[in-house]
């Protein structure tokens, strides 16, 4: 069995005092941490630090197996569920695993045949991880070959005592870990950290003592961890196996993140191409309908007045749904068609914006007004439709007066913020968070203001995009400002 196991417990504190005993009295020092809950448990514990979980099922919740699991199943840590003979169903799979309590508590004489049994499981299921150690020094040679090999058959092991000798071993045959002395007869663990970088192999580098320093450096450079050498024979490798798990688990989950990330691409891709569809695919049916139902008002002029305005509505209604599909694309393309960030000038944006709403600005005689505005790193297209979203919302919410807009600049702190503020409808301030969500109106599409409710939805994905912020000040009657923040001024 294999020493030092990291068995993590959530349990209650009676349950906690009987695992313990047990544990410790079967098996051979094992590292066991605590927590009395679920909560307590999420918010400490580091899942690559720990080799066996077990949780008492009445303290864990479907969420925990389902947020779980993935993490489980990559890295083979095993999970036991202790349940309560009358306990629900929960999520038994390859690394989930049950223990039904009994009252006369002989369940517990089973935990450490089954710990064993699981923790064997999963070494055949991984097999084994392979470790390349560059070590020259003797003893520690010694003890890698006698003690760590043998109390850790998970492992397949290589020693190799140069720089030179680890070059052409990494060049041989693939590990998942090496661990390097900082001393070697041909340089020092900073040439084996450049060496595992090129290979993509976490390493691991054993110091000596009083060289903290030097261990902050090597991190920097990129070690993975260290250990700090021990004075007697060796003894600072006992804690080997547990760094060696935490840096192979955390590997593990670093390559879990970044596929991750590759499947959200994916996904993001997947999107925008179902958004070209639903643009070019459905924009035309549509159309014809609108097209469909103006010939029939025409050729309908005798209909009853309830039918034409059923048809006057049919219209509406088809309306609205370009203009939905329309915002859907154009929120969906965002990232795509966004340009390099590059220096843009607000100024110039914000009037390309206003020369874009010329025909709704002539029609309500609004006043613009546009200030001197300063230049920052963005995206010339999506601050152009930034501008234009939030002025032709001022110009759009009028209410019965003529819109006076101002688009002005100011630093504060270290942003730079560009407000635009109209003498609108305003909105009252229990809305100022629902008008940022996607298809959220504050006006139903029979009332005088058009629109889909994807404006502002835009605009917010622009600014985390340009990892800023935005807000409103309004309220009712009062007109409107909506403020975007830029960072790093
Ligand atoms: P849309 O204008 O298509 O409804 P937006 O996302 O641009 O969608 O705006 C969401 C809601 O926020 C609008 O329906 C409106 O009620 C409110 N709103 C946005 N801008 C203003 C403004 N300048 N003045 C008053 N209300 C506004």
């Amino acid at each position: 069995m294999i020493n030092n196991l990291r068995i993590t417990i959530i349990a209650d504190k009676q349950e906690q005092v009987l695992i313990a005993n047990e544990l410790n009295a079967t098996l051979p020092q094992p590292q066991i941490g605590y927590y009395e809950s679920q909560a307590d448990f999420e918010k400490w514990v580091k899942l690559y630090n720990c080799d066996f979980l077990i949780a008492q099922e009445t303290l864990v919740n479907r969420a925990f197996y389902t947020r779980l699991s993935p993490f489980l199943e990559l890295t083979k840590i095993p999970l036991l569920i202790l349940k309560d003979a009358t306990g629900f169903q929960s999520m038994k799979n390859r690394v989930i695993k049950e223990l039904v309590k009994d009252p006369g508590n002989e369940y517990l004489k089973q935990l450490s045949p089954f710990i064993s049994q699981l923790i064997d499981e999963q070494l055949t299921v991984t097999g084994q991880s392979k470790i390349l150690f560059l070590e020259d020094e003797e003893i520690d040679i010694t003890f890698i070959k006698r003690k760590f090999i043998k109390l850790n058959p998970q492992y397949e092991c290589d020693v190799v005592s140069s720089i030179a000798e680890l070059r052409k071993q990494v060049g041989e045959k693939k590990y998942d870990l090496i661990v390097s002395d900082f001393n070697l007869p041909d340089g020092t663990a900073f040439d084996s950290i450049d060496i595992a970088k090129t290979a993509d192999i976490p390493i691991v580098i054993a110091t000596g003592q009083g060289s903290e320093k030097t261990a902050v450096e090597l991190m920097k450079s990129g070690a993975a961890d260290y250990l700090i050498k021990d004075k007697n024979m060796g003894e600072h490798m006992l804690i080997l196996p547990s760094i060696v798990k935490t840096v192979l688990n955390f590997k593990k989950l670093e390559t879990y993140n970044s596929g991750l990330l590759e499947m959200l691409q994916i996904k993001n891709q997947d999107l925008e191409r179902f958004a070209h569809i639903i643009a070019h695919d459905l924009r035309s049916p549509i159309a014809s309908c609108i097209l469909l139902i103006d010939t029939l008002q025409m050729l309908g002029e005798d209909l009853p007045a309830d039918v034409q305005e059923t048809m006057g509505m049919l219209t509406d209604l088809s309306h609205n749904m370009t203009n939905t599909i329309e915002g859907i694309f154009q929120y969906s393309v965002l990232d795509s068609q966004a340009d390099d960030l590059v220096m843009v000038d607000m100024g110039k944006a914000a009037e390309e914006a206003l020369q874009n709403l010329k025909i709704k600005v002539d029609e309500c005689g609004a006043i613009v007004k546009i200030e001197a505005m300063p230049k920052i790193n963005a995206s010339y297209v999506q601050m152009v439709q930034l501008f234009q979203n939030l002025m032709g919302n001022g110009i759009k919410y009028r209410g019965d007066k003529t819109p006076e807009l101002t688009v002005r600049s100011f630093e504060q702190g270290n942003e730079q913020i560009f407000a635009v503020n109209d003498n609108g409808i305003g909105i009252a301030k229990e809305n100022h968070k629902k008008i940022f969500e996607i298809f959220s109106r504050l006006h139903n599409s029979s009332s005088q203001y058009e629109g889909v409710g994807m404006g502002l939805t835009i605009v917010k994905r622009i600014m985390e995009r340009h990892n800023g912020r935005i807000w409103v000040e309004s309220d009712l009657g009062m007109g409107t400002t909506f403020f975007v923040a830029f960072k790093g001024v």
